[in-house]
């Protein structure tokens, strides 16, 4: 199996390379992000918890978060089976641990996390700009910097983390999508 983490900040560009991850290893999909939007869409209970959290910038507690995990990769097993692109989670240390455990469980470990580096500066300025295209309602200045906030305190630990466990890729997250991708494929097909 070939799992992916994708990991960066708000604006890194995950779910651009996620798009070209897809398209060239056919893997399973998971932005842990999409799962949250598509419940506060439809009003389920889980929607309306997530939106508290979400509108403010932070982040959905570990313990509901690994079991909206868990259940997704149970109900997709089939689709799983060759492997998943990690997108958006884990985003805390507990969350990383959580995700070893379900994996071994399932008899398979993450192969490799592509760490997208992105410039703050160059961050907030995406994010502005994907606000204005596409009417994320968490794209706006308020809550890009508590998310920044987040990111910094909550979720960068986790590079050393990864880093630890020999499974750290860092990408340059300047450049052109297609550049940046190239770097990301060499870096996933070296683990492989
Ligand atoms: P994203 O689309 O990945 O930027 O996620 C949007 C928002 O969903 C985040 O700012 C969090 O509020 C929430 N979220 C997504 N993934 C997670 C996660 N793994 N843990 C906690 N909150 C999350």
């Amino acid at each position: 199996m070939l799992n992916i983490v994708i990991f960066g900040a708000p604006g890194a560009g995950k779910g651009t390379q996620s798009d070209n991850l897809i398209s060239t290893y056919h893997l399973l999909h998971i932005s842990t992000g999409d799962v949250l939007r598509d419940n506060i869409r439809r009003g389920t209970e889980l929607g309306k918890t997530a939106d508290a959290f979400i509108s403010k910038g932070q982040l959905i507690p570990d313990d509901l978060m690994v079991s909206i995990l868990a259940s997704v990769l149970d109900e997709k097993a089939e689709e799983a089976k060759e492997g998943v692109i990690f997108d958006g989670f884990p985003r805390t240390i507990p969350q990383a641990k959580a995700l070893k455990k379900m994996l071994a469980e399932r008899g398979t470990g993450v192969t490799v996390v592509v760490g997208l580096e992105v410039p703050e500066d160059e961050l907030v300025k995406r994010l502005l700009k994907r606000g204005q295209e596409s009417g994320r309602s968490d794209d706006n200045l308020e809550t890009i910097k508590s998310r920044l906030q987040v990111y910094h305190n909550q979720t960068a630990p986790l590079k050393d983390f990864y880093v630890a466990e020999g499974i750290y890729a860092a990408i340059n997250g300047l450049g052109t999508i297609e550049g940046i991708f190239a770097d990301i494929k060499k870096a996933v097909d070296a683990k492989k």
